[in-house]
């Protein structure tokens, strides 16, 4: 009698949508167990995804594995998750799965940790308070400011405040004002806060979501910003984590994951073991914080979008905040939405999910408050500021057209800074990023600076004196004279961050601006920075781009002034307007949440253009409705579902023959989906490479998806996708 074969099926992360057969001597091998295998001359670690006593592979060729891991990482719920991914975007199996095991395990290593610990004020530190601390230690006085906001903070929430932390920790330790624990499971304590009673709608979605929390049942939360959305997220934490060993999921835009929602949920919920989950954690953090949600030891887990991806055995329900931000959305890779994978996950699970915004997007919107019996999700509202006295901004146009603008600033907006500055007021001056860098422009001939590699203009770097590409990081000396014909007389013209500071110190010599930008806030140590320093007043004016205009409460902040926002209105994105929308609905939330009123100015030439009309009543609802019907008869979601085909190569030809193939192909497969004719994106060249793409648009998901099946596979043989690279985005947000 010989010894049945066990046969481990591997998914891996390699390109091919298929497991690899492996042989194992150990029969208790269980699915979801990782393992280290040889694959061609390397060793690969992967998942077993099935176990059988048969394989197609001959004996001689069929290779053991090297290494079994006695740790499950993937229940089963986490496998259905990965399965329905797969094949919604129609993404490898193993790939799938890869992208969602912590990279701490991918290392094909997994020593022990180190010891965590948890840092806090000693009483001595609290009654001396930040003044007495030495001048400028600047980072000192943050970590202090910080400590004292959150009373207990973690590493990563202190490596978020200053890289150098560590050495700021030791002075402080050596000076008596702080004390360490190590981070244990159930011994935290932190501040009590006081716990505000609901007011009637919050109570009133409270109790509606209360009644669904058996089952599967998706809500969106709308209410504008300061209207206590997360207040009622906690009470209906609060709620799950009476069942025992509930366990919540907590999804949140990367940028608003910062140490303050930390520790106002951390404070909230003392009892309960609550993990983050997002990229500024290292490692071996991230895998830490990932076992203790897959043990269901942490209650309560705060991720970014990987993190719908956590095993959570216990997941009773879920809750995105920011419903409508782009960041849910994965651009690479496993190009998922976070959103839409935590909905089916809640579907799956048989739990109720909540998702909260201000702006909701359109589909989520659509979903929310179509009235038909296919009505999807149920719908509530908060329709006024939490916090007696404060109330929503005034928002006012400018028409530029009638007024003097000089170096971008009409002279109201001017003024309206200068009565901030006496009363020692913020403000902040909001560009939208997209197309305001400024380009070097030669006066004699309109020759402009360009990148050899990419269809774009260099921008103007004028501190450095460089031309950089934003695209693919080309970077070049400004040239003296134009290289087309031999002028000196070059000028950056277009506004950009740099120019409207130089700008504003002009006007406001005696002022402290701060200019935030990618380039200058790079990492959230820098961002965090920022905060405090606003939060102490340490800033008068800031000038920033979108990634100011999310949730951050700015006490002292009483004026917004948006400048050039005229761009949006023209984009070829139909996406433009929604978020154009929600852009500067975010951005006006910044100003007056205190007790301070706040005032937003909007330089346009359009001042009466619908998008303004509605944001000077803040009516969201109207707005949407009005771009659903836009929406509806220009049959774009969420009336109809699309699909992107992206293609690259050196050669355009290339890219266009694989194309052209790709859409006689999709015709052939179904007539229920419209196929577009390749286009060139407006990024026509990116870092070398030509590119172009097609759309497929259809009325029904369904018919989309049979198609896809058959679509994907044919481009997966095509013998010229080896030389063409080309990726399947499903629901693409981006085009
Ligand atoms: P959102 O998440 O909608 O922006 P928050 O839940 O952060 O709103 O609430 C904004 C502010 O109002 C917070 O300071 C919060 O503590 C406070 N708040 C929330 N609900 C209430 C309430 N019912 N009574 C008093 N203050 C509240
Ligand atoms: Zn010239
Ligand atoms: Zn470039």
């Amino acid at each position: 009698m010989t010894d049945a074969l066990h046969i481990l099926k591997v998914a891996l992360d390699v390109p091919l949508d298929r497991v690899f057969d492996y042989r194992t001597d150990k029969p208790n091998t269980q699915i979801g167990q990782y393992v280290v295998v040889p694959f061609g001359a390397r060793k690969m670690i992967g998942v077993v995804v099935g176990i059988s006593d048969t394989t197609a592979i001959e004996s001689k060729k069929l290779k053991s594995i090297i290494r079994l891991d006695p740790e499950v990482i993937f229940d089963e719920q986490s496998f259905k998750l990965f399965q329905f991914c797969s094949q919604y975007y129609h993404y490898p199996l193993g790939q799938t799965i890869l992208s969602a095991v912590p990279s701490r395990l991918k290392k094909l290593n997994t020593k022990a940790m180190a010891k965590k610990y948890l840092y806090r004020l000693t009483p001595k530190a609290i009654e001396l308070g930040v003044d007495s601390l030495p001048p400028r230690q600047t980072i000192l006085k943050r970590i202090v400011m910080a400590l004292i906001d959150a009373t207990l903070l973690d590493e990563s929430s202190l490596r978020s405040i200053s890289s150098t932390w560590k050495k700021s920790i030791e002075t402080l330790y050596e000076l008596g004002w702080i004390e360490k624990e190590e981070v244990t499971l159930d011994d935290k304590a932190y501040r009590q806060v006081p716990i505000p009673s609901l007011n009637d709608e919050q109570q009133k979605a409270f109790d509606e979501i209360s009644k669904t929390n058996k089952t599967f049942a998706a809500w969106l939360l709308h209410g504008i910003t300061g209207s206590g959305k997360t207040e009622v997220y906690i009470r209906l934490i609060e709620e799950a984590l009476k069942k025992e060993d509930a366990q919540v999921l907590v999804l949140v835009p990367e940028i608003n994951l910062t140490p303050q929602l930390e520790s106002r949920f951390r404070s909230r919920f003392e009892k309960y073991t609550l993990v983050t989950l997002h990229s500024h954690l290292t490692d071996n953090e991230r895998l830490t914080h990932w076992r203790l949600a897959k043990e269901g030891a942490a209650k309560i887990v705060i991720g970014t979008r990987l993190s719908v991806f956590t095993p959570m055995p216990h997941l009773s329900l879920i809750i995105i905040d920011e419903e409508h931000d782009a960041s849910f959305k994965q651009q690479e890779g496993l190009r998922y939405h976070a959103r839409d994978v935590a909905i089916f996950r809640a579907k799956s699970e048989n739990i109720p999910i909540v998702m909260g915004t201000a702006t909701p997007s359109l589909e989520t919107w659509f979903n929310a408050t179509r009235t038909k019996d296919t009505k999807k999700f149920g719908f509530l509202k908060l329709t006024s500021r939490a916090v007696k006295d404060s109330s929503l901004p005034e928002i006012k146009c400018i028409d530029v057209a009638k007024s003097t603008v000089s170096k971008g600033f009409s002279p109201y907006l001017i003024e309206a800074i200068r009565d901030r500055l006496h009363k020692k007021e913020q403000s902040l001056i909001f560009i939208n990023r997209r197309g305001f860098a400024p380009v070097l422009l030669c006066s004699s001939c309109q020759w402009t600076g360009r990148c050899n590699r990419c269809s774009s203009r260099l921008v103007v770097h004028l501190n450095q004196k460089r031309l950089r590409c934003h695209h693919c990081g080309h970077d070049e000396k400004m040239p003296l004279q134009c290289p087309s014909c031999g002028n000196t007389d070059l000028y950056p013209t277009g506004l950009g961050t740099q120019r409207i500071e130089e700008t504003l110190k002009e006007f406001f010599p005696e002022a402290r601006i701060l200019r935030v930008d990618r380039d200058s806030t790079k990492t959230k140590e820098a961002l965090n920075d920022l905060f405090l320093k606003m939060k102490n007043r340490e800033i008068d004016i800031l000038i920033g781009t979108q990634m100011l205009s999310k949730g951050h409460d700015f006490p002292y902040l009483s004026l917004v002034g948006v400048i050039d926002t005229d761009q949006a209105l023209y984009s070829p994105d139909f996406r433009a307007s929604e978020r154009l929308f929600s852009q500067l609905m975010q951005v006006s939330g910044r100003a007056g949440r205190a007790n301070i009123k706040g005032e937003v100015y909007i330089q346009t030439a359009f001042p009466n253009h619908p998008i303004f009309e509605a944001l000077k009543t803040h009516d969201y609802e109207n707005f949407a409705n009005e771009l659903l019907k836009e929406r509806e008869l220009a049959e774009l979601s969420p009336f109809a579902f699309l699909v992107l085909l992206k293609a690259e190569a050196h050669q355009l030809t290339h890219v266009m023959q694989f194309l052209n193939e790709a859409m006689t192909k999709a015709q052939n497969l179904s007539t229920q989906v419209t196929v577009y004719n390749p286009v060139r994106p407006i990024m026509e060249r990116l870092k070398g490479m030509e590119r172009a793409q097609l759309v497929l648009q259809a009325n029904s998901r369904v018919a989309l998806q049979k198609l896809l099946d058959g679509w994907v596979s044919y481009l997966r043989e095509n013998k010229l996708g080896q030389r063409v690279k080309w990726v399947v985005d499903v629901d693409p947000l981006e085009f």
